[in-house]
């Protein structure tokens, strides 16, 4: 096919990559001067879009989009299928995808779960709300660029879907370090902690495959300084799009926004740029 890929950074390039990689013709475009062997880069947005079957972006957040849709929209030729793979507000999504269905386009929201590595090595899983007709179409993209790709709902039920799992993620990140600190504090050895909650009833993603504590459990960003990973900066982000959602929905989540809460305070604390399991650190000194 030929994609127009909008948004070259982190998660974008290699996305792009893995698509040439597979024998598409990709143009790249980003707001910041880029350069790859592989990804051959405009520097004019028409240019990006004009005559593509189908567009990616994969942008930072919903302004961006939306500005980004305003400028293409008129440059796509009819069939054009548009795939907005960032993480943003479900307003956004929703008001992205009625701004393509008025020019007669078919817009998917299409966030993914499975950071920088999922990207590189074509393993995200994409939670995707739209039109099953361009679903399927791009659905041979979903699975160059992932594992897994999942039609939630009509558009926006992506981005809700992506929304609700970070928030069980950031809540129960927390939960796990909270035990952490307290197994500490209760004199007890961490690997042995380990070994009893992964394996019983506490047992979740943020112990068993990202364990926030050093030498405990399976490689993670803990045994890496905290690099990350997923940033806590991203997390914040993430649960903030939460917070906005349940505040629109009238959703009682008051685990949800003290999530948030402890997260925009461990960032402005020195948790900007870690990964977001450093918060045990944070919790252990508070
Ligand atoms: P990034 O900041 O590395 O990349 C975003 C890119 O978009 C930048 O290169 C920026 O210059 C470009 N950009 C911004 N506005 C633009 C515009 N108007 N036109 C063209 N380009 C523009 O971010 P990232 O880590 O690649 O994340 C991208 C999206 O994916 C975000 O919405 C993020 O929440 C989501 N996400 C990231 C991760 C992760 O681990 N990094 C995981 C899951 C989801």
């Amino acid at each position: 096919m030929k994609i127009g890929f909008i948004g070259l950074g982190n998660m974008g390039m290699p996305m792009a990559r893995n698509l040439i990689a597979e024998g598409h013709e990709v143009t790249g475009f980003d707001l910041i001067q880029k350069s790859d062997p592989l990804v051959q880069i405009s520097k004019l947005l028409s240019e990006t879009v004009s005559g593509k079957e189908v567009i990616i972006t994969m942008l930072p957040d919903g302004s961006s989009l939306l500005e980004v849709y305003s400028s293409i929209l008129s440059e796509l030729q009819p069939e054009a299928i548009l795939i907005d793979c960032s993480t943003v507000d479900v307003i956004s999504a929703k008001k992205a995808a009625g701004m393509a269905n008025e020019k007669g386009l078919k817009a998917l929201d299409a966030p993914v779960s499975g950071g920088i590595g999922g990207a590189e090595n074509g393993t995200l899983t994409f939670m995707v709300g739209g039109d099953i007709a361009a679903f399927e179409r791009v659905t041979p993209l979903f699975n160059i660029m992932g594992q897994k790709a999942v039609l939630c709902g009509e558009s926006g039920a992506g981005q809700s879907v992506k929304i609700c799992n970070n928030m069980i993620l950031g809540v129960s990140m927390i939960a796990v370090c909270e035990a952490f600190v307290m197994a500490d504090n209760l004199g007890l050895d961490r690997s042995k902690m380990f070994d009893v909650v992964s394996t019983a009833s506490g047992s979740c993603w943020a112990i068993n495959t990202y364990c926030p504590v050093p030498s405990v459990g399976p490689n993670t960003p803990a045994d890496n300084n905290y690099i990350p990973g997923f940033s806590a900066d991203l997390m914040l982000k993430d649960l903030g799009l939460a917070k906005t959602a349940a505040e629109e929905t009238n959703s009682f989540t008051p685990l949800g926004k003290e999530a948030y809460a402890l997260y925009e305070n461990f960032f402005s604390k020195g948790g900007q740029g870690k990964d977001f399991s450093a918060i045990l650190n944070f919790i252990k000194d508070s």
